[in-house]
């Protein structure tokens, strides 16, 4: 059995142990009581918060990118360990986090998806971050998730690439699936990190060029090159 099988069955457990024996918490960074599984009100304060959006305009479209904070300290702690360790505590967290976003903000959408991963990496993980964040805050706002998107091409790490050659390295990798469902929908697209936007503007420009009314992108942390 997969590691995150066994790391997602335990924290199902937890949720469900949680419940029944109403379970005190501790925060994650300091091991501080607190109300619920989350981080304490101090270690939320090593958050650096983003108060500003990103507005991407190409080829006639605008797409406007939201995070939650920097790519720095706490949140990445809590990415890697979602990405890397299959601590999903870290996604309820997170997520937490997006829908304060959604609400101060006050994004509107119909439909809510995630960026999406090939096939061979989605295998290799077991899951996709992006997806579980999506579905927590699908389930939370009672917003409908869907699955509009396909990953069609293996691209090289962005990581080492310069401005253009992002660009250039994920043009032509996301196609839609699914196109009936978005058809005149406002769609929330999710991911962990943006950094130039090439990925979420990509994915955006297809949801638009096949038939969205509108898409806004929410990630959980936002760094440059
Ligand atoms: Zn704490």
């Amino acid at each position: 059995m997969g590691r995150w099988i066994i790391e997602f069955i335990k924290y199902l457990l937890d949720c469900v142990l949680s419940v029944l024996y109403c379970r005190e918490y501790k925060c994650i960074e300091c091991g501080n009581y607190v109300e619920e599984s989350s981080i304490c009100n101090e270690c939320s304060k090593k958050i650096k918060f983003c108060k500003e959006f990103i507005r991407i305009k190409k080829n006639n479209n605008e797409v406007i990118c939201y995070s939650v904070s920097y790519y720095s300290n706490l949140m990445v702690k809590l990415i890697l360990r979602l990405k890397y360790k299959s601590d999903f505590v870290c996604a309820d967290i997170i997520s937490s986090f997006m829908i304060k976003v959604i609400q101060e903000n006050h994004i509107k959408f119909d439909s809510i998806t995630f960026i999406p991963m090939t096939r061979k990496a989605l295998r290799k993980r077991g899951y996709n971050q992006s997806r579980i964040l999506a579905k927590i805050i699908s389930d939370k706002l009672n917003v409908e998730l869907i699955d509009c998107l396909k990953k069609v091409r293996e691209t090289k790490d962005q990581i080492g690439l310069d401005g253009n050659s992002r660009w250039e390295n994920l043009f032509l990798s996301f196609k839609i699936k699914n196109s009936n469902k978005i058809l005149g929908k406002n769609i929330l697209i999710i991911d962990d990190v943006i950094t130039t936007g090439a990925t979420s503007y990509y994915c955006a420009e297809e949801l638009l060029n096949n038939g969205a009314k509108k898409v806004k992108v929410l990630t959980a942390a936002k760094t440059s090159i």
